[in-house]
């Protein structure tokens, strides 16, 4: 075709090709609206799903045809247990002094603010509805062979539990607001109300020194932070209040000790040295006071002779060896272990995180039950299905830093144990055949580590050797004052998800008893040691895994960090933490108080 006439035939197409082409945008615009419409009602009918009808008043006590489950404390076990729960079997009452769950992990860093506080918090509500209505149950809930299951009722109630009566299977709470006292009837309850504060024998840390237990505890330590630089940089301070002020001191040198003065330590070095007049920040001092010889002494010796050093590196003053004698409003006396020279440490804020003691609640409990069941002073002794020793009904459970397995008891093991220090069979344990035990015990018996200090009496009274009878009653001390795992997230999280699988078992049967299950067809508790880990400063962590050499530095930061965020409570947390992240490093941390 010549070319003039293939121009005049194009030409002559146009306007159908321009119609093509505006049919096919019309087409993609349909789709589009269908797709878009779809999506917003797919995310209408999850939050519908998701967010169940509201009870129209407060939960009902009254008896009903399901089980009622009765878990006190909204923390990490009973985070565990009820995502584990299947939300078809029974009625469950969550009831705690606190309306939220919070990732403690990372207080330390929401005491300073690299993170928000309200970025590692979950509400109790949000999370009960989130898990009563779990995508992967919702088959079952509208259909079960045609009908529609009745939906169980999960309820809140913000109140403190005071006492649990074994015998009437009744829970007792005062409200937090208004403080009226009322009971909860329970089918099964489970206690996961964690420890108290240890507070050394002197009444002054609970009114003078920070926790750092709570979200609570982690704004009231932000807000001394602030207090304490402001009042140190105000004009009219005399020189001894400012130096005293900017002595920021943490009692306790384990992981929360470390990963709180460490936080401190970036905190003073990254944002306060920014802001703050220069000359102000000679007088800065971080201390820590820890009566062992090294921090994180439940480490592995490498772990803790790293941090020990990282930490002289960077500036922060190590009293080891040291125990606090007294305690006043604004300053601690510490006296050397071995020198037994006492010194005083002013301070502007003082972080107490020197060991748990038992909770006022489990001591009730553990004293309705009697001493011959519940012997130990810290926990309540359960046995190896998390049922409370004693319980008349077997109806009671309890998980987390607040419970203690009963086998595991170290005295039962006494032979065993005694053949294992006494390397040569001479009947005496010498000094260096106890470190050597210790090594060795170390990962299987947690407890024995923490407690060294209690036998180190026996070895400095001229002895340089233990006999049988000592030893012996070292274990039973330890016994008394430990629980048989350590108090750490990962036990209770362990063992809050048995006991949701074990209590789906037994709802699944009930009301038949429990009896076979726990004779022997159910598995009992095994903790399985993940590791563990610790933040030290400057990007810098270090961990600790039961079956490969400990890692330290940059990267272990990075797995940590990474772990944490898998490991927080939503997906909205992610979020945040990540943004936090972010904002701390590229705009620092916000100084300001409200
Ligand atoms: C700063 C810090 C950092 C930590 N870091 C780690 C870590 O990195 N890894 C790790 O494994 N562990 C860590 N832990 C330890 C870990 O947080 C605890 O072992 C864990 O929280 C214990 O869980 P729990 O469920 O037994 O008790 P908790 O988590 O303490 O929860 C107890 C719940 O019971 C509620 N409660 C208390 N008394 C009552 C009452 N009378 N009535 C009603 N409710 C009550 C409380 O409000 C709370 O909600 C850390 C702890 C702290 C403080």
């Amino acid at each position: 075709m010549h070319p003039s006439h293939r121009a005049a035939a194009t030409l002559a197409n146009t306007p159908r090709l321009v119609r093509f082409t505006r049919m096919l945008h019309a087409v993609r615009l349909g789709l589009y609206t269908i797709g878009a419409g779809t999506a917003l009602w797919l995310g209408y009918r999850s939050v519908q799903v998701l967010n169940p009808p509201q009870p129209a008043g407060p939960p009902s006590l009254r008896p009903s045809a399901r089980p009622r489950l009765v878990v006190c404390g909204t923390g990490w076990a009973s985070h565990a247990l009820l995502r584990s729960l299947d939300p078809r079997l029974c009625d469950v009452v969550l009831i705690s002094d606190r309306n939220h769950f919070v990732y403690t992990p990372l207080l330390p860093s929401a005491s300073v603010g690299s993170v928000e506080l309200r970025s590692i918090v979950v509400p109790a509500r949000e999370l009960l509805a989130r898990l009563q209505r779990r995508w992967w149950h919702w088959p079952q809930l509208l259909t079960e062979s045609g009908q529609a299951v009745p939906a169980t009722e999960w309820s809140f109630i913000n109140a403190r539990v005071e006492d649990v009566d074994p015998l009437t299977k009744q829970v007792h709470c005062s409200a937090v607001h208004g403080g009226a006292r009322f009971s909860v009837p329970y089918d099964v309850a489970v206690l996961a109300v964690g420890s108290g504060t240890n507070d050394g024998g002197f009444p002054a840390v609970r009114s003078c020194c920070h926790a750092l237990r709570s979200a609570e505890d982690a704004r009231a330590i932000r807000s001394a932070l602030n207090d304490a630089l402001e009042g140190a940089a105000e004009p009219s301070t005399s020189a001894e209040e400012r130096h005293r002020l900017l002595q920021f001191v943490v009692v306790g040198a384990g992981p929360s000790g470390c990963e709180i003065a460490a936080e401190l330590h970036d905190f003073l070095h990254e944002d306060a040295r920014r802001l703050f007049p220069r000359s102000l920040l000679d007088d800065v001092c971080v201390t820590i006071v820890q009566s062992g010889a090294t921090v994180l002494n439940g480490f592995e010796k490498r772990i803790a002779e790293y941090a020990t050093e990282k930490f002289r590196r960077d500036g922060i003053q190590l009293l080891l060896n040291h125990r606090v004698v007294d305690v006043t409003s604004d300053a601690l006396t510490v006296m050397d272990k071995f020198s037994q020279e006492a010194q005083t440490l002013p301070f502007g804020v003082c972080i107490w995180t020197a060991g748990l003691a038992m909770h006022p609640l489990i001591r009730r409990v553990a004293e309705r039950l009697g001493a011959q069941a519940q012997s130990n002073r810290y926990a309540l002794v359960v046995n190896h299905h998390l049922g409370v020793v004693g319980d008349p009904h077997r109806a009671l459970y309890a998980a987390g830093d607040c419970s203690t397995l009963q086998s595991a008891a170290t005295q039962s093991h006494l032979d065993k144990l005694f053949q294992l220090a006494d390397i040569d069979g001479d009947g005496r344990i010498h000094v260096y055949e106890f470190l050597r035990f210790i090594r060795i015990v170390r990962d299987e018996y947690p407890q024995l580590a923490e407690f060294v200090s209690m036998i180190e009496p026996d070895f400095h009274e001229g002895q340089s050797s233990i006999n049988r009878e000592q030893f012996q009653k070292w274990l039973v001390k330890v016994d008394e004052h430990s629980t048989a795992l350590p108090p750490t997230a990962q036990v209770a999280f362990q063992q809050g998800r048995y006991l949701g699988r074990l209590l789906n078992e037994r709802f699944r049967c009930w009301p038949a008893g429990f009896d076979e299950l726990e004779a022997g067809l159910y598995p009992p508790f095994e903790w399985r040691n993940l590791g563990a880990a610790a933040y030290l400063g400057n990007s810098v962590s270090v961990l600790q895994f039961p079956f490969m050499d400990p890692l330290y530095g940059n990267v272990a930061f990075w797995l940590w960090y990474g772990y944490s965020l898998l490991h927080l409570f939503s997906w909205r947390s992610r979020f945040l933490v990540m943004i936090d992240f972010v904002k701390t490093r590229v705009l620092g941390r916000d100084i300001s108080k409200f």
